[in-house]
């Protein structure tokens, strides 16, 4: 049995009893962990089935061989884990990154099932992830690496059982081709087997930028309580994708300044703002925010002490570390991507006084109208962006009242009061299921 330990700051330390996992210091599975830890005093009862979200329910770890265009074969290794499927059927996305492992989907998944109770949403978590450059692959070998990794995870997953979207490197057309694969192999055309899908497949007007708003509509409502002006505000954001991109894009049309970028070509800064739509267009031919002739080329590091009012980092976990927290200067962190914060910088950050809207509340946009496009795939009737954005925002703005309000009264940061909140949901669903047989 593995024991691995990672202390916070009130000496409570994470234990990963799974065989199977040997997570390192600053793993996402141990920060999840951690993060749990600091929900359980507030479960009451419920808190004897803590050890359910401590365990995925289901973890499949699948082969993926494909031919490549030379004729040679080269096989990648795939992940779909269920962490819970208490209040609903899986829900989240599928990521392709050379970093991916199954540790790391493990955590994603469980952000997944708290964020999905954390808003209200009928699903529980899941995520898959595999092992890949996408960009080192022809368009061909793309096609063939989805289509048999959705063959390979299609005996969990189906529109009541399990639902994949987008994530890191994916994107509409990978979710039509596992739409379409998917139906192939059960014989039906199966729309709402994923979500993020192109418009004219049943996909869902408003979803491809969702999770950027929701991150807008979120960041406003926390400056508005914070009694922070939009106009004029020094913007910070890591990551300049479909989340990072489109929250850059909302907050600079309300009129504040995108001060600095960083992405995984480097790091760009600019005191007087820079032209978001002029960097869009820069990124989507060059491939990076490298070389923008509209701001000044920084040394990485230099990213999170870039003078701003608020961080919004929106590309992958682990980012903010206790270091990187102390030398920050923003009043407010919007967590775009999932799990970026780690627990000792979470604790830095409170002593700071500088606010987290945590990813859970903060990145559901994307899921939400996830939810929206499912429903609608069921129902065959498709809604307006009006009325799809109307709905976005009404439960956005609930589910971060109904945290915020848990905040005061527990005296918890805005993380731990989604987790009671979420956490309650979840094993209050697991009680009153009970366990079977
Ligand atoms: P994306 O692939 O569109 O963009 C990812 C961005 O991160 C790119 O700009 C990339 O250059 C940057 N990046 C990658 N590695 C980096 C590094 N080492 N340093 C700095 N930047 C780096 O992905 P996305 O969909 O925008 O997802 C970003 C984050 O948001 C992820 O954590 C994801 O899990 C989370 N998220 C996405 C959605 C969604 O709907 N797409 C929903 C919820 C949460």
């Amino acid at each position: 049995m593995t024991t691995t330990t990672l202390s916070d700051a009130a000496g409570r330390d994470p234990v990963c009893t799974l065989s199977y996992i040997h997570p390192k210091a600053d793993s996402p599975w141990l920060t999840y962990l951690a993060q749990v830890d600091r929900v359980l005093p507030h479960l009451g009862p419920l808190a004897r089935w803590g050890e359910t979200l401590k365990r995925p329910k289901r973890s499949l770890i699948v082969d993926v061989p494909i031919e490549m265009d030379d004729g040679s074969v080269q096989h990648f290794e795939g992940y779909r884990v269920q962490h819970n499927l208490s209040r609903g059927p899986g829900k989240g996305g599928v990521r392709y990154h050379p970093d991916v492992t199954l540790e790391e989907v493990m955590a994603l998944s469980a952000w997944m099932t708290i964020k999905n109770a954390a808003v209200g949403l009928p699903y529980g978590g899941a995520k898959g992830g595999i092992r890949v450059s996408p960009s080192k692959l022809s368009r061909k070998e793309l096609e063939r690496l989805t289509r048999r990794y959705t063959s390979e995870i299609g005996i969990i997953i189906g529109p009541q059982q399990d639902i994949p979207a987008p994530d890191v490197n994916t994107n509409s057309q990978i979710m039509a081709w596992m739409m379409d694969t998917y139906s192939m192999n059960v014989g039906a055309t199966a729309t709402g087997v994923v979500t993020g899908k192109p418009i004219p497949l049943g996909g869902s007007l408003g979803r491809v930028k969702a999770t950027g708003r929701g991150v807008f509509v979120t960041g406003s409502e926390a400056l508005r309580r914070l009694k922070l002006d939009r106009k004029g505000l020094r913007i910070a954001v890591q990551g300049f994708g479909n989340v990072g991109g489109t929250a850059a894009e909302l907050f600079a049309q309300s009129g504040s300044l995108i001060v600095a970028v960083q992405d995984h070509t480097g790091t760009i800064l600019n005191d007087k703002g820079m032209d978001v739509s002029a960097l869009q267009r820069h990124v989507a031919e060059k491939g990076g925010v490298s070389g923008f002739p509209g701001a000044q080329a920084a040394p990485n590091a230099d990213f999170w002490a870039a003078p701003c009012d608020v961080l919004i980092p929106a590309a992958l976990e682990g980012q903010i570390t206790a270091e990187r927290a102390r030398s920050t200067t923003a009043k407010l962190i919007l967590e775009g991507a999932n799990g970026p914060t780690l627990p000792a910088a979470d604790d830095v950050l409170a002593s700071r006084g500088i606010l987290v809207v945590p990813d859970v509340i903060c990145n559901a946009g994307g899921v939400t109208v996830s939810y929206f496009e499912w429903v609608q795939d069921f129902s065959s009737f498709f809604w307006d962006e009006d009325d799809i954005n109307a709905r976005l925002d009404k439960i956005l703005g609930n589910a971060l009242a109904r945290v915020w309000d848990t905040a005061d009264q527990l005296h918890v940061s805005l993380r731990t009061a989604a987790f009671v909140v979420a956490c309650e949901r979840v094993l209050q669903a697991r009680e009153e299921r009970g366990l079977y047989p």
